[in-house]
């Protein structure tokens, strides 16, 4: 087997024993057959979105601009993936049922759900794209850490801005879905810069840049899902949850920063200011 593809199985089963506990687990009220109907019904979106609007909509283009070489055309492209990624992250609510059991209560859990889905099919897509490259073809799966680390990452980016479509379903739909659309093509700009190389300042400058940027849309995203959660922004909280202080027995949300060891961290207490060993709290 190709690594690419070794690669793409461990992403899918890290992703999945991330997130099918938390989809699981998560305190919004939903039927949960559907809210995994609606994960299933994600996983060839990407796929299909790709080889159905994309590819066409691409060959029209090329034939517009007489080739695909321009500034024009890098500008253009770069609107693909949001106008196409984000409608086709909403085909599940072409199911009735779905659609009345999604509400202002449970909206992230049905985001997050749509999400996974999605960014797995986008994943085994990906894997596919890689394998074909030559260069690519006899790396071995432990060489793919690059591909791992980003697609995982994607996993929750896609819940993100899916949440935002989501958040807007009942009143004034088109502008959650414009914000989801340009949430997504932030996301995506610095690879333009990549292309370009832009300020002439060299493809392992723009290259860090892009990984800094996914980063910051990660931490971003944590803390606009846990802001749709829990009415504020706290990505610790939405990550780590709420703990208590072994000394002043007062509670708080995770901060973000700590020494982590599985769920029991070392961290700094707001209320008593002391360094503790803490464990995951539930308030419930
Ligand atoms: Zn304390």
């Amino acid at each position: 087997m190709q690594g690419i593809y070794l690669a793409e199985i461990i992403t899918t089963g890290i992703a999945a024993a991330i997130f099918v506990p938390v989809i699981h687990r998560l305190k919004m009220p939903a039927n949960e057959w559907l809210v995994w109907l609606a994960a299933a019904i994600a996983v060839p979106l990407q796929p299909l979105a790709f080889y159905f609007v994309r590819v066409p909509l691409d060959h029209w283009l090329v034939a517009q601009l007489g080739g695909s070489g321009s500034t024009t055309y890098q500008w253009v492209t770069s609107f693909y993936a949001p106008l196409t990624e984000e409608p086709a992250e909403l085909l599940p609510l072409l199911i009735p049922a779905i659609r009345r059991d999604l509400g202002v209560a449970n909206f992230v859990r049905y985001a997050l759900a749509i999400g996974f889905g999605f960014a797995i099919g986008e994943m085994w897509l990906i894997a596919h794209f890689v394998a074909r490259v030559p260069a690519f073809a006899a790396l071995p799966f432990y060489l793919f850490g690059g591909y791992i680390g980003e697609r995982l990452v994607t996993c929750l980016l896609h819940g993100a801005f899916v949440s935002v479509s989501l958040w807007r379903l009942r009143s004034r739909f088109l502008l959650g879905l414009a914000g989801a659309m340009a949430l997504h093509w932030l996301l995506n700009f610095p690879i333009l810069l990549l292309a370009w190389n832009a300020g002439g300042l060299g493809k392992i400058f723009w290259t860090t840049i892009n990984q800094i940027w996914l980063l910051l849309f990660f931490v971003t995203s944590l803390a606009l899902l846990s802001y749709f959660t829990f009415g504020r922004f706290s990505p610790g909280r939405a990550l780590f949850g709420r703990r208590r202080c072994p000394e002043c027995i007062t509670e708080y949300d995770a901060p973000m920063f700590a020494i982590n060891f599985g769920l029991t961290r070392y961290e700094r207490c707001p209320h008593c200011r002391h360094w503790h060993w803490t464990k995951a709290f539930s308030q419930t």
